[in-house]
Formats: structure tokens, C-alpha cells, sequence
């Protein structure tokens, strides 16, 4: 079975609530989508608000294979190994293969120089060979979108941020649209909750979809030990977080 939080991840636009300055009818990334092409570009924001949500969504309504990196644990190797995945990739689709880079503000300088070129010319050194017989050669690759992800735009390097047409702003959600995601992922996970015990949790969530989804789990919980499993407001505001950063 998915772990829940995979569970709760919205798989379409439609799903997905919110953010409709980027998503909205005619809204930058949703012209982009409509059109069948996007171009690489940089998803800012908050833990938790929906970065990567967005980006499998967006590779999902494509149809294109969808690639995964942390900038935090990854080298060189793994950046190779995954652009060379994608090239060999026979799936088809009319549009590029997606690279979704997670904490892309702490990318190694090495990795954003092989980086640029697979970005620009479509192409990446290999190097063959081992001690003074290695040598480096010239891979040709299938195009490919880069998404980067990150919470901190402003440690983005001049040259990374400018190889990136869009830099996307996620904002915080409104308590209205929490709600409607608390909503969403109570009926997915069979849990009875009325408005107002929706809107509570929605209002204790500081604007994040994860800490919403998190409240909804430990409320739940509660309600079941406690009460009669129904997570009302009144459940809510009896439920302490163990932990103000649990919360
Ligand atoms: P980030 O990549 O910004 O850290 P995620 O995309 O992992 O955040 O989102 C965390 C969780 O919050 C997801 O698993 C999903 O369940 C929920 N979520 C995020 N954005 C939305 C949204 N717009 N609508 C509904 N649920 C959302």
C-alpha cells in the first residue's frame, strides 16, 4: 500500500486546490500546460505548500516520465545516472522528459556545471576510462524540462536563476482553502469531519497543506480514543499538539 502522504497527493489540476495565480485559467503555468510544453523553470516556496505536488501534476497532464533528485544528497553519479535513465527511456511522449530537483538552491557547483550544458546544448560529458587514459566525451541527449524546487529563491546562483525563464511564487493558503483540502483528504481517508471541524484544523495549520493533512491525521486519532471518531471543532480545540512544531 502507498504511505498516506503519497495517498493524499492530488493527481490532478483539478485536485489540486489553490495557487491560482500560477494554475487559474490563463494563469502562467496553466497557459504552458495547456499548450502541451512547458519550459524549465523554478517552483518557490514554503515546506509543505505543494512544490512537488505541482510538478507530478504537471508531468502526469503531459504524459511524460517524471525524474526525481534531492540537490541535497545528490552527485554528480546520480545526476548522470537519472539524465542517461531518461535518454534511454522509451516512453512515449510528445513533450520531454521531466527532471524535478528538490532544494535546488543547494545544488554542488560541480553538478550545476554539468547541469548547463544538458540544459542548454542537450548534452553532458561522460568521462571514459580510468587514471591518464580517461578522457571526456560529448553525449548527445534527448531534450529534457528541468523544475527546480526551492524555499530559499534568494540563494539561487546568478547563473542557475538565469538559465530559468519562470520563477514561480507558491503562496500560503487561504483558511477557506485548507479547508477544502482537510475536506479532501478526510473523505480519502474515511475519517468524519464536520465544517467546522474542518475550518479548525484548516486555521491551526499555518497556511501549509502537510501540516493540514498532519493535524487531520493526530485529530483523527484522538477523536477515535476519545470521542466517537467524528472530528469535530469542539475535538479540535480539546486536541494539544504534543509539540508546537508538530503541529
Ligand atoms: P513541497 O514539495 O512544497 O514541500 P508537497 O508537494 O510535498 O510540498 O505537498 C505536501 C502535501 O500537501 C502533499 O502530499 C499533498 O497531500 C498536500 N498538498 C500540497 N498542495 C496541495 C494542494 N494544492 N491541494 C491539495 N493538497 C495539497
Amino acid at each position: 500500500m502507498q504511505p498516506l502522504a503519497e495517498r493524499l497527493r492530488p493527481r490532478t489540476l483539478d485536485e489540486y486546490i489553490g495557487q491560482k495565480h500560477l494554475v487559474g485559467p490563463g494563469a502562467i503555468l496553466r497557459k504552458m500546460i495547456d499548450a502541451g510544453r512547458i519550459s524549465s523553470f523554478i517552483l518557490w516556496g514554503p515546506p509543505g505548500v505543494g512544490k512537488t505536488t505541482l510538478a507530478q501534476i504537471i508531468a502526469n497532464k503531459l504524459e511524460t516520465p517524471f525524474y526525481t533528485l534531492s540537490a541535497v544528497t545528490s552527485g554528480v553519479k546520480d545526476v548522470r545516472e537519472v539524465i542517461d535513465r531518461a535518454k534511454s527511456n522509451r516512453f512515449f511522449s510528445q513533450s520531454s522528459p521531466i527532471l524535478f530537483i528538490d532544494e535546488i538552491h543547494r545544488l554542488s557547483p560541480v553538478v550545476e556545471e554539468i547541469l548547463y550544458p544538458a540544459l542548454e546544448d542537450f548534452q553532458i560529458d561522460i568521462m571514459i576510462g580510468e587514471g591518464p587514459a580517461a578522457r571526456s566525451i560529448k553525449l548527445d541527449l534527448k531534450p529534457f524540462t528541468l523544475i527546480g524546487a526551492t524555499t530559499r529563491a534568494g540563494m539561487l546562483t546568478n547563473p542557475l536563476r538565469a538559465r530559468f525563464g519562470i520563477v514561480a511564487q507558491l503562496q500560503f493558503y487561504s483558511n477557506e482553502d485548507l479547508a477544502k483540502i482537510v475536506k479532501r483528504s478526510a473523505k480519502l481517508l474515511n475519517v468524519q469531519i464536520d465544517e467546522d471541524g474542518a475550518f479548525e484544523v484548516a486555521r491551526r495549520s499555518r497556511g501549509t497543506p502537510r501540516i493540514a493533512n498532519r493535524l487531520l491525521r493526530r485529530v483523527r486519532d484522538y477523536a477515535q480514543v476519545k470521542y466517537d471518531g467524528v472530528v469535530t471543532r469542539e475535538v479540535c480545540l480539546l486536541y494539544t499538539s504534543p509539540s508546537p512544531r508538530d503541529a
